[in-house]
């Protein structure tokens, strides 16, 4: 067996890759040991998942939508304690308790006042440049592996198919430093769909493919209502910019094909 990414014999590698990190809501889809072997899985967590998951708008969200890290916790981010004093905010879901560091040289300032306000940030930007395109290169490349991995032969052609070398580089390696990604807001991050039995079920994230009427494939995923798009094939977007243009208000994700998508969004 080889790896994916490095191609290298994995027949020995003992780590399961979650194609979306754990600490974005994923425990289902995972590959099965030694699809990506044990160097490339240690790689992809340090070098290409941690700045994605630690960019400031990334933490937020996390905060916002209460994602449990690996280790089982919510990340702390800043906030300010009105009048200004900087603040270390804390979330512990199964407590229903939040904790709010004050920094030592403020504290008998915060004690002095009254009431003061708490002041956190409830969105930032998505990360851009190669910490978003090396983090979607993974996760295409991984859900192409998925759908192969109980084919015959099917992870031995992905490994091989030389037009995916330079995506399996860029994820891996950085090489090809600008890889365009697409970006747009399909529907609130707490958007929701109503399943089959009444209940609300929130979408945290979706993916699929495009091919374009031009041959070109895209990989398409949706995380918390933002749509991210990433050209397989190579670094150019203008494709998708095309196929979004000549087709406003679709996506080929599920949610928006389903009219029980609530609340939908109000403007393109
Ligand atoms: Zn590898």
């Amino acid at each position: 067996m080889r790896c994916l990414f490095c191609k290298a014999d994995s027949s020995r590698s003992r780590s399961v890759e979650h194609i979306i990190p754990e600490s974005l809501g994923n425990s289902r889809h995972i590959l099965g040991r030694g699809v990506v072997c044990d160097g490339c899985n240690n790689y992809f967590a340090k070098g290409v998942e941690k700045p994605f998951l630690e960019s400031p708008g990334v933490k937020t969200l996390r905060f916002e939508q209460e994602l449990l890290s690996k280790k089982g916790r919510v990340p702390t981010i800043s906030g300010l304690l009105s009048p200004g004093v900087p603040v270390e905010v804390t979330r512990f879901p199964k407590l229903e308790l939040t904790s709010v560091a004050v920094p030592p040289d403020a504290f008998e300032r915060v004690i002095a006042q009254k009431s003061g306000q708490l002041l956190i940030p409830t969105a930032g930007p998505w990360p851009t440049g190669s910490v978003l395109s090396r983090f979607m290169a993974k996760i295409a490349l991984e859900s192409m592996a998925a759908r192969l991995e109980t084919s015959e032969g099917g992870l031995d052609y992905l490994c091989g198919e030389a037009q995916l070398d330079p995506l399996r580089d860029h994820a891996r390696r950085g090489t090809t430093p600008i890889w365009p990604v697409h970006v747009r807001q399909l529907y609130p991050s707490d958007g929701y769909i109503v399943d089959a039995s009444g209940d609300r079920q929130q979408i945290v994230h979706e993916s699929d493919f495009l091919v374009t009427a031009a041959g070109e494939w895209y990989f398409v995923l949706a995380l918390f209502g933002t749509e991210f798009a990433i050209n397989l094939s190579g670094p150019d977007i203008d494709g998708y910019r095309r196929w979004v243009l000549e087709k406003p208000g679709e996506s080929v994700l599920y949610s928006l094909k389903n009219l029980a998508l609530h609340p939908m969004p109000t403007s393109a």
